[in-house]
């Protein structure tokens, strides 16, 4: 079975786009176009995601802590582009877990319920 198929109905209906914004477990999902009930990505694409957020998050950190101190070394460059390089780290921290869950991980039903339907 692979990434693609529906939780649901084992259908292969989502591809890498539909899947990357099918949000992880705490969201509502996107719905299957076989069966029309929602899917997710499953656990591992949503520990990914945390791991990630948190690296990114101390890296951000870590940067503006120590990039004045690298000034007069050959680091000096994390110096001069601390911004931007801080600017990057946060949009990758919401461009990748979505490249991730587009190839990587299984999907799962979507637990949160929809009042509207
Ligand atoms: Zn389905």
């Amino acid at each position: 079975m692979s990434i693609y198929n529906c939780p649901h109905c084992g259908e292969r209906s989502f591809n890498p786009i539909t899947k990357a914004f099918a949000g992880q477990l705490n969201s509502p999902g996107k719905v299957c176009m076989k069966c029309g009930r929602k899917a997710v990505n499953g656990k591992g694409a949503t520990i990914f995601n945390a791991i990630y957020s948190l690296i990114a998050f101390a890296s951000i950190v870590v940067i503006y802590l120590y990039a004045p101190k690298l000034l007069g070394t050959q680091y000096e460059w994390v110096a001069h582009y601390e911004l931007v390089i801080g600017i990057c780290i946060l949009i990758s921290k919401f461009v990748v877990p979505r490249l991730v869950n587009a190839f990587f991980f299984k999907m799962a039903p979507a637990i949160r319920v929809d009042p509207v339907k």
